[in-house]
């Protein structure tokens, strides 16, 4: 039974839960708070979550960004993000929500499959460059789901969400804003860098663009049979947007560039060494 006079800063309990963890909690249709946890929420859709629920509404990327999110800059690493779009009324109430669940229920983002756990990832100033997978609980007092006896370990939860798929396919995006941190928020990108991770993060039909109809497959050395998987699996082609990002702001070995781009690179660098070398007291 939760103890009433145990009040956490917004619902956060200071301890942090890894794979083997216990808690224990219970929800069901028929519970007094029955989707109560669904409104006035700030939830980070992450690119696979974008994907499941663009295609489960049958929309476009650019239809859903603009019926369901809102772009967001988080704070501390300057990424754009699209967060959930509430709805507004009396209690900005979820798009999803109606008294009988959730309408996409199937195809809910992460961040709900987890819930009453967090990822700490999503926390900012949680996110450290470890590697260590770690969560948070958050308690909130609406929430009847910890009076319930059934005991579960974080692995368990897990599974019992489906959140594996989830965490495998978005491991680049959160990668990204690991590594993006670990450089100090002083080392910011600047804009076009920035609208690159947004378009890579959000927006696979815009990706799929990108790559099949302007110059980038006369910079990169792409396989055949990569091309003509990332032309149809979105999967495939969010994990290939990841690689590049990787590559062309951090210097990740994924991609390769063409020989002649490479000397182009390679000449403009002596170029500008040259320059240097040529300027006065220098
Ligand atoms: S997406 Fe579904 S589970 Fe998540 S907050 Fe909305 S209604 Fe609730
Ligand atoms: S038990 Fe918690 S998570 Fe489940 S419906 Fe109630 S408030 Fe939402």
């Amino acid at each position: 039974m939760k103890d009433p006079s145990q009040t956490y800063e917004d619902g956060i309990e200071p301890r942090k839960y890894t794979a083997d963890s216990r808690f224990t909690f219970a929800c069901h249709k028929g519970m007094e708070c029955y989707t109560h946890c669904c409104s006035d929420l700030n939830i980070i859709l992450t690119p696979y979550d974008i994907l499941r629920m663009k295609n489960r509404l049958e929309l476009t990327c650019d239809q859903f960004l603009a019926i369901y999110t809102k772009p967001e800059l988080l704070s501390r690493t300057r990424l754009p993000v699209a967060t959930l779009k509430m709805v507004d009324d009396d209690k900005k109430s979820c798009p999803f929500v109606t008294p009988e669940g959730c309408t996409i229920y199937e195809d809910r983002p992460v961040t709900c499959r987890y819930y009453p756990l967090g990822m700490a990832a999503f926390r900012e100033q949680e996110i450290q460059p470890t590697g260590e997978d770690f969560y948070f609980m958050v308690r909130e007092s609406h929430c009847l789901g910890f009076e319930a006896d059934k005991e579960w370990t974080v692995s368990e939860w897990r599974e019992d969400q489906g959140v594996a798929p989830y965490d495998e396919i978005n491991k680049a995006w959160v990668e990204f804003m690991l590594k993006k941190k670990s450089f100090g928020f002083q080392a910011d990108l600047s804009e076009e860098s920035r609208a690159m991770f947004f378009m890579v993060s959000s927006n696979v039909d815009r990706l799929r663009r990108f790559i099949f109809e302007s110059s980038f497959l006369d910079k990169y050395d792409v396989e055949t049979d990569v091309l003509e998987q990332i032309k149809t699996d979105e999967v495939a082609l969010l994990k290939f947007g990841f690689d590049w990002l990787q590559s062309a702001l951090f210097g990740a070995d994924k991609l390769n560039l063409k020989d002649h781009v490479l000397k182009a690179y390679e000449e403009k660098a002596q170029e500008a060494e040259a320059m240097k070398a040529a300027k006065p007291g220098k």
